[in-house]
């Protein structure tokens, strides 16, 4: 909130094991990400921040729960814009957000599966409807790409790549029980529902993480 009254606009984006694995191999997302403010998502990143930094993080910011938050906990009142998602899930989202958070309004929702070439219409919508806070569900790195390329063109002030917040918010998607989301296995909960999609990513994805960290924690121990 001080940072966006101060007129400064945010690119907001939650990082969590997988995204931090697409990020060391993909440089146009590395480069993308280097112009957002980024929140930690999940049990890896509090691993590494354990292994390289001596402690946790205090919470864990993954991209449904703190957006939530913050829509019913900030100050400002936001004209806000959903985009991503499968047609109409984003109108079903809207009308979920704008029950549970009425002090902000709905600028107008477009969903997540167009070609490259409507982009700049879409962002030209979204700039025409006045939004000022975009929330981009496409999944990753292609929410964190869209952003980082129509920031200007969108207009708004604060963008935030949100992954499945809109299936969730409509019902499409269950979250996983609390007691596992307290013990940070959410990824676990979502593994046993799309095991086809994400088996690779998190059966590889996370020992890969683990030894990118562990690689990285023996080069802080080999620097001076
Ligand atoms: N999505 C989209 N367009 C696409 C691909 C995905 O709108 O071309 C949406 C998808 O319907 C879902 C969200 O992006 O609502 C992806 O969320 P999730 O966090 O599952 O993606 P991940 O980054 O984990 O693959």
């Amino acid at each position: 909130d001080q940072r966006l009254a101060q007129g400064e606009r945010i690119r907001l984006a939650y990082l969590n094991a997988h995204g931090s694995n697409l990020a060391a191999a993909h440089s146009t997302f590395r480069a993308a990400l280097s112009k957002f403010t980024i929140l930690n998502d999940g049990v890896g990143l509090d691993i590494a921040a354990r292994v390289l930094n001596g402690e946790r993080f205090p919470e864990n910011l993954n991209g449904t729960d703190f957006t939530l938050r913050y829509l019913r906990q900030t100050r400002l009142k936001f004209r806000v814009f959903l985009l991503g998602a499968r047609p109409g899930v984003a109108e079903e989202a809207a009308t979920a957000l704008h029950a549970m958070q009425p002090r902000h309004t709905i600028a107008g929702v477009h969903h997540g599966y167009f070609s490259e070439g409507d982009a700049l219409r879409i962002a030209a919508e979204i700039r025409a409807s006045n939004a000022d806070l975009v929330l981009v569900a496409l999944g990753n790195p292609a929410q964190e790409l869209w952003i980082e390329r129509h920031f200007d063109d969108m207009g708004c002030r604060l963008a935030i790549g949100v992954g499945a917040l809109l299936d969730f918010a409509a019902g499409r998607v269950s979250r996983a029980p609390s007691w596992l989301r307290r013990l940070r296995l959410e990824w676990a909960f979502r593994l046993a529902l799309e095991p086809r999609r994400l088996w690779r990513r998190y059966l590889f994805g996370n020992p890969v993480f683990l030894a990118r960290v562990a690689i990285a924690r023996l080069a802080l121990r080999a620097s001076p």
